[in-house]
């Protein structure tokens, strides 16, 4: 609540939340546009889940020791007595949905991106929000490695194709259920050493879950991690191939990476590869992009024992990377002068947006002067002027606010003036 308007308390937008609003939603249109485009072409298709759930499918998939499902979900009670979540991820929303509709009885592997805003209770910040957009990828019923090197190599297609080029890839395999637990207990052990020179939050990982030790910001803590032993030695022949295979195809790709055997992510579920894109650009929050694989996930949840593997961007982060200006697209202003012109104009305008053309007129009536300063000032294209003798005529006088160039045209020569320009537009030169 902020000033009082009117005698009256004014509503603001809840903290960690914010408007987008235009010019700035075509940049995320364009944005958006460029990822549905693009994992077309990878053959993925969108799958759209609600935006809450039951508050138990993100406890069992995200993991009840994760930063998420501990501090950061946004969970309500509904009027039903149900316990709901907002969800603050999407892995297992689709999860949920392949078991339910059983698609995992189409062909395989399964491809999904969805593009919607997730709710996490966090401390706002800059490039740190309460709801956040993600731009989301699934693959389920994929082992080979191929499948992990070929969604890191379309995940930078994607910077490229929408201009973002610093930044960083990490990689690196958190193993499986067969290797990761005595690697977990060395890890413990060699926390325990230390335990008190650890912040609060450290401690408490250190019996919760020790891979946490990693996500620590706190530069002690981080420091001490160093030293912490490597899980990239702890692996099991399997996870190990399946890991150098994994940059062996990256390697096809001539991708350039990192190896990073801290970077165990956040959430609990996740086997063998983990990778992020990391860039200098953005301060703190430095992470564009995330994902890593989930074996075990489907079986969790009753499913069918189908592997998994995906990633997700934060839009708001990428966002601020991306430079391009899209352009607003040509308009034509339409004038008019009188009761039987504005008739006229209204018919026009509707006849032309049929075509495919962005139109406009104003329902006040006001002086054509003052109309066709409107019409400057809102940066019109072109502006067509009706007055009492154009519709008697039946021919409009269309006028090029660029070139400043006039032509009159009846209403069938407009309307086939802008269906070639259009077509013009859209054929390539
Ligand atoms: P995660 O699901 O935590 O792996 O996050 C994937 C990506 O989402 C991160 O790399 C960020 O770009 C973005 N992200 C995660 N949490 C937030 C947040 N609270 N606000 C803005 N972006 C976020």
């Amino acid at each position: 609540m902020k000033q009082a308007i009117g005698g009256k308390k004014k509503i603001a937008a809840i903290k960690g939340t914010k408007d987008i609003l235009p010019p700035e939603t075509r940049k995320w249109q364009w944005v958006e546009n460029q990822a549905r485009e693009l994992f077309e072409r990878y053959g993925y298709r969108e799958l759209r889940a609600p935006v809450f759930e039951a508050t138990e499918l993100f406890e069992r998939g995200t993991g009840t020791s994760s930063d998420i499902v501990l501090k950061e979900m946004y969970t309500f009670t509904d009027k039903g007595g149900r316990s709901l979540t907002l969800r603050p991820e999407y892995t297992p929303s689709v999860v949920r949905a392949i078991i339910e509709h059983r698609l995992y009885l189409q062909p395989r592997p399964l491809r999904f991106y969805y593009i919607g805003p997730m709710f996490r209770y966090d401390k706002p910040q800059k490039g740190r929000y309460r709801q956040f957009h993600q731009i989301d990828i699934e693959v389920f019923g994929e082992k080979d490695a191929g499948i992990d090197a070929e969604i890191i190599q379309m995940a930078q297609a994607l910077l490229t194709k929408v201009g973002v080029t610093d930044y960083r890839i990490l990689i690196n395999s958190v193993g499986c259920p067969r290797c990761r637990p005595p690697y977990v207990e060395k890890l413990r052990q060699a926390a325990e050493q230390v335990r008190e020179a650890l912040c609060p939050d450290c401690q408490r990982r250190i019996e919760l879950n020790p891979l946490r030790l990693f996500d620590c910001k706190v530069e002690t803590c981080r420091e001490l991690a160093q030293e912490f032993p490597r899980i990239t030695d702890y692996l099991c022949s399997e996870c190990t191939e399946h890991f150098q295979q994994v940059q062996a195809y990256l390697d096809v790709f001539g991708l350039e990476y990192q190896l990073e055997p801290r970077l165990v992510r956040g959430l609990d579920y996740y086997t063998k590869t983990t990778f992020e894109f990391v860039t200098s650009a953005l301060g703190a929050q430095d992470a564009i992009l995330g994902g890593g694989r989930y074996d075990e996930m489907m079986k969790l949840f009753g499913g069918p024992d189908l592997c998994g593997i995906g990633f997700a961007v934060g839009l708001e982060r990428l966002l601020s990377l991306v430079t391009y200006q899209p352009s607003e697209a040509p308009f034509i202003f339409v004038a008019y002068l009188g009761e039987p012109a504005k008739q006229a104009a209204m018919k026009l305008v509707a006849t032309l947006r049929e075509v495919g053309m962005e139109c406009w007129l104003e329902y006040k009536e006001r002086s054509l002067r003052n109309q066709l300063s409107r019409a400057n000032k809102l940066g019109a294209t072109w502006t067509l002027i009706i007055g009492e003798d154009e519709v008697k005529s039946g021919r409009f006088n269309l006028k090029n606010m660029a070139s400043g160039e006039q032509q009159e045209y009846t209403s069938a020569e407009l309307l086939a003036y802008f269906r070639d320009y259009l077509h013009s537009k859209k054929s390539p030169s």
